[in-house]
This record gives structure tokens, sequence and C-alpha cells, in this order.
């Protein structure tokens, strides 16, 4: 504990002297009410402090306590289900103790240190452990159950007492012995948020993180473990896209963090996301989610905070074993601040005014997410997938951040608004959009879907890049100009486009497919495209083809349920009844197109 005084402030940045053995990213309480800041430049006896709460009232000589501590996250059970500010601070207690608006100062522990949880040991008293290692487990909520680690620095140690029991998460559950020293184990720990949580080591992803959505899962799929990069313009769907990937995606948890958006976009998120309901388990979707929310109302320095916050709780929820969803909206909004914070420490600007260290900021960032191996004897793997989106000015994608981002993330989601207009949804462009772990998830789709789901996803693709050479000529000269066979394309391409890509995420048997089904109707509709060609080959009219009753019943096919693809089935056999017995016939002297 040192203590410093103002002398200059500058929004959200104050500058300190007399802090003399402060270290950089040290928390610091700034002025009387004790803001929450943290030190990013020491330099000529001053430091710079970034203040994560609004600055006003501030002034040169007030006091500055350096706490010698870095800005850490609570860890323990009780994180699930809480709304947090970017600071880790329950907006629910707050709002209980300061009201409907966060005033400034107010200090509220981040897990509850009153309630009791059932504590079950998962080992017994005389066992080595090593860091890493499952201690017991509580059931945080009815879907999860939360382990209690053995502390990292913990390399091999033995267990002298467990407690099992009712506890808060301050009383000791087990006494370890480590190097000679007797240590208690609480089930509340802390993490500096700025430092990756450690795991034995990284592998390189290999499952799909399913999210029933169809462009995405079939298209431009997304591995566990992998980051991705949703581009936003208003109106595009991106609210809606996120809270299907919430609720859909196979991750057992959830970190959404709200990062800067305009304050009603994100009362979307904190009305609605409660609401839901986990449609794995028919449980509230809050109880395997934690939302830290931080609107464009709220100082821009706090985005910073967020983004650490978050990614730090779910590394914690990874490490245990989980797969973990963590979903960062926007990550333009964190850039701006970047920029602001960076202006104000008059440092040499880059590309449009963000500082030249924006690059590797944002991979710092994306590059805590990944399938490890955790720390622990029994080898487990947990893995974080990290989804930023990111809000361009006007959908310009060649502004720095997009740019920046594309540099580092695997895949991107491009959503238009020009689909949405379209009523085209999910709005997500597959000329533009890509997945760098196709070569990964091909694998995983051989051997748990079927063997050719690749060709199906490549043949697919090709039709769509030709449908788009097509569509300029159709645009130039019209529809006369193209030959029978590239009628037929277009016709499976938009086949494609309407009853595969396009997904009603309110309607209930369409909001989710599961793989299975997504391979089905694509086979379905590539067949349909197949046998048309040929038949048109074997002499069938064009327009028989164009007008195949079949069509109808291939429309429909996406909302034939989950327990009845049989039914998906059938109507391939009936696409070679309808196009096939035609090409017999036509054989027998009748004329052709
Ligand atoms: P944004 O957040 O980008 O401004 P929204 O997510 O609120 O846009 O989407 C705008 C509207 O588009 C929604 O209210 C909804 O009617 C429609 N929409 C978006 N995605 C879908 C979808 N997958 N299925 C059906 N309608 C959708």
């Amino acid at each position: 504990m040192e203590l410093g005084k103002i002398v200059k402030v500058s929004g959200p940045l104050v500058v300190a002297e007399g802090l003399t053995n402060a270290k950089m990213y040290d928390m610091v309480r700034v002025g009387k009410e004790k803001l929450i800041g943290e030190i990013i430049e020491l330099r000529g006896g001053f430091a710079s402090i970034q203040v994560y709460e609004e600055t006003s009232g501030l002034g040169p000589e007030d006091p500055v306590l350096s706490t010698g501590e870095p800005l850490s996250v609570e860890l323990g059970p009780g994180l699930l289900s809480s709304i947090y500010d970017g600071i880790q601070r329950p907006l629910d207690v707050i709002r209980s103790v300061a009201g409907d608006f966060v005033i400034r100062g107010v200090d509220a522990p981040a897990i509850n240190r009153e309630k009791k949880w059932h504590f079950k040991p998962l080992v017994k008293k005389g066992d080595t452990v090593t860091a890493g290692d499952f201690l017991g487990e509580v059931e945080e909520t009815s879907i999860i159950k939360h382990k209690i680690m053995v502390p990292p620095q913990f390399q091999k140690a033995t267990v002298k007492e467990i407690f099992e029991g009712d506890f808060t998460v301050e009383e000791r559950v087990a006494i370890l012995e480590f190097e000679g020293k007797e240590h208690e184990v609480k089930m509340l720990n802390q993490w500096p948020v700025r430092k990756a949580r450690p795991y034995k080591r990284k592998l390189a992803p290999y499952a799909p993180l399913i999210t029933g959505q169809r462009v995405i899962d079939t298209f431009f799929p997304i591995a566990k473990g992998g980051t991705a990069c949703v581009p936003g313009p208003f109106g595009s769907g991106k609210t809606v896209i996120q809270h299907q990937l919430a609720k859909w995606a196979d991750a057992e948890i959830v970190v959404f963090i709200g990062c800067g958006e305009r304050g009603n976009e994100m009362t979307d998120v904190l009305i609605e996301l409660p609401q839901l309901l986990d449609p794995y388990t028919g449980k509230p979707l809050m109880e395997r989610t934690i939302l830290i929310a931080n609107t464009s109302n709220m100082p821009v320095a706090a985005r910073e905070a967020s983004i650490y916050t978050g990614i730090t709780l779910a590394e914690y929820f990874r490490d245990m074993g989980y797969n973990v969803a963590l979903q960062a909206d926007s990550t333009s909004r964190w850039a701006e601040a970047l920029r602001e914070i960076s202006g104000r420490l008059e440092e040499m600007p880059g590309e449009e005014g963000y500082p030249a260290y924006l690059g590797s900021r944002l991979a710092a960032f994306y590059e805590r997410s990944g399938r490890v191996v955790c720390l622990g004897s029994d080898n487990r793997e947990g893995t974080l997938t990290a989804i930023g989106s990111v809000s361009p000015p006007g959908g310009d994608l060649s502004e720095p951040v997009v740019q920046a981002t594309l540099r580092i993330v695997k895949v991107f989601w491009g959503l238009e608004d020009r689909l949405a207009y379209e009523r085209h949804f999910p709005a997500i462009n597959w000329l533009i959009s890509y997945s760098l772990y196709l070569d990964k998830i091909e694998e995983y789709w051989g051997e748990q879907v079927a063997q050719d789901y690749k060709n199906l996803h490549d043949e697919a693709m090709k039709i769509l890049q030709r449908e788009a050479e097509l569509k300029e000529i159709v645009r130039l000269v019209g529809i006369d100009a193209l030959s029978p066979e590239e009628r037929i394309l277009m016709e499976g391409a938009k086949s494609i486009r309407e009853d595969f890509l396009q997904q009603n995420a309110f309607n209930e048997l369409d909001s989710f497919t599961s793989l299975k089904k997504q391979y089905y109707l694509l086979r379905l509709i590539i067949h349909f495209y197949q046998l048309s060609l040929k038949a048109f080959q074997q002499g069938k009219p064009l327009n028989e083809i164009l007008e195949a009753k079949v069509k109808e019943k291939i429309a429909r096919a996406k909302f034939v349920p989950e327990e009845k693809l049989e039914e998906i089935k059938k109507i391939e056999k009936e696409v070679e009844k309808e196009l096939q017995v035609e090409a017999v016939r036509t054989k027998n002297g009748r004329q052709g197109c």
C-alpha cells in the first residue's frame, strides 16, 4: 500500500505522482471515492492510471492509493447466473445497494460470502495431489458441477485434511501440505485478469462447436477451442445470431461480454437471455451462463477490463474440463477504448488513430482461447472458443479493427445487411465467409456423421460460387443467355440458399438442426441437382425438371422433426422416381427439350 496524489486528470486517464514502488498493471484506488483503476504507464516518477469509473470531480492533489496487487477477478462457486459489470461487480447487488444507476466507488464482492455450498470431496486424507487436480465439487447450478481444484502453485502436495459439508466460499474445505508447510484451501480464489491461466499444453482443435445453425455448421464451422469474428452492421441479425449461439452451441458454459454496445442493445441481451431455456436440459439458460455488461454510457476504460474479466472467468471453467464459449460484443468498442486511452497517453498513433499495438492486443486476447490439456493428473481436456463481433462503421470491412481481427481469427462469418433486407436469415454471406478449420472438421464429419459430408459441402460451395458468376451474366443479358445446364444450376443454387442456408430462428422445428439432419438435407438438395442434370442429358424436358413436383417437398424438408429423419430419405426416393422414370420414358422415343 502506497499513497500518492493526482497531478492531472484527462478523461478516464489520471496521472499521479508519489507511487515510487508501483508496478505496471497494479490496481489503484483513485480519489476519495476510491475509484478502481490500473497503472498502464510508468514514466519519470509519474504513473498513468486508466480509471474504470467516471472520473468527473477528481482533481489535482486528490489521493491515489496503490494496492500493490494486479487487477484480479474472484473465482469460485456463485459465478454462474451472475450479471457483472466490467470489473466484476455484481449488478444485482449494486442495484440493491445503490439503486438503478451505478454510483461510483461501490464495492461489492463478486461472489456471495454468506451463501453456503455443499462441498463433496473427491480425494481422501493422505492422497497426493498436484496442481489442477479436483479436490472436490459443488453443485453450483442444477446443470453444472463446479470443481474445486488444487491451486496452480502446489506442484505436489499431500491432503492433510478434507472436509465434507456446507461451507461458505471463505471457509476452508481442505488442508494441503506442500514443501513441509500446511496450507488451507478455500473455494474462493483470485486470479489476475491480464495473466492467462496455466495449462499443460495446447492441442489442435478437432471437434466442431455444434451450433445447430446450418450455414455455420456445414459451411463455415468453428472448432471447439477456435476463434471466430462476426461483423454486424445494424439490422443484420447480429443479436439474433448471438442468442442462437448462446442458446444452441454445445458448450457447457457460456460467457457473454457486452463490451460497450449501446445501452438498449445490451438491455435486449440482459432481458432476453435470462428468460431463455437451455434446449438441452430445459433449465434456464442462465444456469450455465455468465453475463458481463458494460454499456457505451459506462466509462470507456471499463471495456478493457470487461474483456479481460470475461476471458479469465472462461479460462477458469475451461480448467475444470468444460467446453466454454465466450462471446465478446463488440471488440470494436474495446479497440475504440484503446484508441482513446492511447491518444491521451500521447502515444504515436497508427492507422486511423488506433495504437500501433492494436493487433498484438487483439491477438493476445484470442490467443487465450484453444483446446488444452488442463493441469491435473487426469489429463482432461478443456476448450475455450472465442467469438468476437466487430461493428465496423458503415459496414466497412477494410477498417483497421476488422483487418487486425481477420489476421488472427480462423473463422469469419460475414453478416450483411443486404441479405437481411432480402429477409435471408441468418444473413451470413456465403461468398465472403470462411472457416480455416474445415480440414480438421472434415475428419470429424467423416468419422461421426458420414464419409461424403465434405464432398457435399464442396459441391454446394461450387454451385453457389458458379451461381454468383452466372447472376452477373443474367443481370447483363437476361436469363435466356444461360444454357439449360446453367438454368438447372441456378435452380440448384436457389434450393441451397432457400432450403438449406435460410433458417428461421423463431420456428421451433427450424431453429436448431443436428449435424445428421444437416447432412441429410444437403444430400437431398445435391441429389436433386445431380439427377436433374442427368435427367436433362437423358432427354427430359427442361421445364419438367424446373417444375418438378418434388421440389415442394424438398423445400419443406427442413421442417421434418429430428426424430423423423427417415422422411428426408423418403423424399430422396421420390426425387429418383420423378426424375428417372421420366428419363426412361424419354429414352423410348419421346422428344426431350
Ligand atoms: P441487429 O442486432 O444486427 O441490429 P437483430 O438481430 O435485432 O439485428 O435482427 C433484426 C431482425 O431480423 C430481427 O428482429 C428478426 O426479425 C430478424 N432476424 C434476424 N435473424 C433472424 C433469423 N435467424 N431468423 C428469423 N429472423 C431473423
